[in-house]
């Protein structure tokens, strides 16, 4: 692979700016043993982008590009590019989706049309996700070549260098590369990266990546060598390290390989192979949940023998006929409370004697209820083979993301009983 790097932007050319993008970039690539052969740095002008990339190619196979992906109208990079390779423009609806996340988490309100020019992606293109910015890295290939465009700010590029170019690269670097990929619960990605700032800013070989997912972080530790047992030494030491560092590695609840790396939760394929693997049974009561959690377990082939009833009680009738809650209890402290979250465990586990219950009642919204409990207010309860304990959460978000977090938080509740009945 003959790599060159090009520049866009003319405070550049001003030197208004110092070029540290081409500078990293650089030592990544020698660092996955690809050669950088020419950078250049280029004004926002399309003649002479055009221009760069004909002389580029005419002498390289791969391009990586940097800056002019921006919504105004010297922003001019994704359309040279498209230019070059002969390509049309489709509205890319994901990337639209996400650039209106972060615009509207970020406080704008006004969304203006040349915002919806970064969602327009060339025919056939890879569209890299940008976790820090709004606009998405693109990749042409063609013909044994290829084109990689990344936002200018560097850490809008860091990132989607390290997250989406690097594994794209690393099949073309003569080096092997391995990774493990960590699954942490019940802490935040901000917490967790202050936590191992040290580990992360200080490693090169093997690197560390953080990705938040709703309600977890996963961490990808990657190594490289010329020898896949030296790489995998590398990664065990590293992630002993993480282990053992307080307030980090009582959080790990699954390490694996790139499986694990995709799915929104893998709490549920933890709970279903505890259950499987210890003869384990289990029967659990959803009013809030409606049902989702006995559905995340049914997803694992092999929970037939351990999953005895799914129970979904959404009304007071059905808590009381079915579970044996008490009408008492429902009238003194409300059907969303920790004793009839108590009541339904103890109830659903009983009827057909299993070893763990789980029972969750809560306020999933729009609107709270009469007594005035907020939106959000869940309890869960986990019957662990005699003992009874009942967790008190208040989530954040609407009423999808309110019934998901409850159910990641109760499967995860109904984990750590399991490891301490072990
Ligand atoms: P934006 O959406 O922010 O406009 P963009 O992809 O269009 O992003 P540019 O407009 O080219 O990127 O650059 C945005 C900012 O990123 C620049 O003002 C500069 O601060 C920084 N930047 C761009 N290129 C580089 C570089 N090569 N090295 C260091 N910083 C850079």
């Amino acid at each position: 692979m003959r790599v060159e790097l090009i520049s866009v932007g003319t405070e550049l050319l001003l030197g208004d700016i110092v070029n540290t993008n081409t500078a990293y970039l650089s030592k990544e690539l020698a660092a996955l043993g690809l050669g950088v052969f020419r950078q250049t740095t280029v004004g926002d002008n399309r003649e002479r982008l055009l221009k760069t990339l004909e002389s580029a190619f005419f002498e390289n196979d791969t391009v990586i590009i940097t800056g002019g992906l921006g919504p105004t109208d010297d922003d001019i990079t994704k359309e040279c590019a498209a230019e070059y390779f002969g390509r049309d423009f489709y509205f890319h609806e994901y990337s639209w989706v996400k650039i209106l996340e972060r615009l509207t988490r970020s406080g704008r309100n006004v969304i203006t049309d040349n915002n919806k020019k970064q969602a327009m992606i060339p025919e056939g293109a890879i569209v890299l996700e940008n976790f820090c910015g709004t606009a998405p890295g693109i990749i042409i290939e063609e013909n044994n070549k290829r084109i990689i465009l990344m936002p200018g700010p560097p850490r809008e590029m860091r990132d989607m260098f390290e997250k989406g170019v690097k594994p794209y690269l690393e099949k073309y670097s003569k080096k092997k590369f391995i990774s493990k990929y960590v699954r942490f619960y019940g802490i935040g990605e901000s917490l967790l990266e202050t936590k191992i700032k040290d580990i992360m800013d200080r490693q090169t070989n093997p690197t560390l990546a953080l990705y938040a997912k709703t309600g977890e972080v996963l961490l990808r530790i990657t190594a490289s060598s010329e020898n896949k047992i030296e790489c995998e030494e590398m990664i065990n030491r590293q992630l002993e390290e993480i282990e053992r560092r307080e307030g980090v590695g009582e959080y790990i609840y699954l390490v694996g390989d790139e499986n694990i790396s995709s799915s929104q939760t893998e709490l549920n394929t933890v709970v279903a192979n505890l259950l499987i693997e210890n003869n384990y049974t289990i029967s659990i009561a959803e009013s809030l949940t409606g049902g989702e959690i006995v559905s995340m377990l049914v997803e694992k082939s092999g929970i037939s023998d351990s999953l005895l009833e799914g129970i979904v009680c959404y009304s007071n009738r059905s808590k009381i006929t079915t579970l044996g809650v008490k009408e008492e209890t429902l009238e003194k402290f409300g059907a969303v409370s920790e004793e009839v979250a108590c009541e339904m465990a103890l109830g659903v586990a009983k009827r057909l004697n299993s070893d763990f219950a789980i029972a969750t009642t809560g306020i999933a919204g729009p609107n709270s209820d009469e007594s005035g409990k907020p939106v959000g207010l869940v309890y869960i309860a986990v019957y662990a083979q005699g003992d009874v304990s009942v967790k008190e959460c208040l989530f954040v978000g609407d009423r999808d993301l309110i019934r998901f977090r409850a159910s990641v938080e109760a499967l995860d509740e109904v984990r750590k009983n399991i490891l301490k009945k072990l």
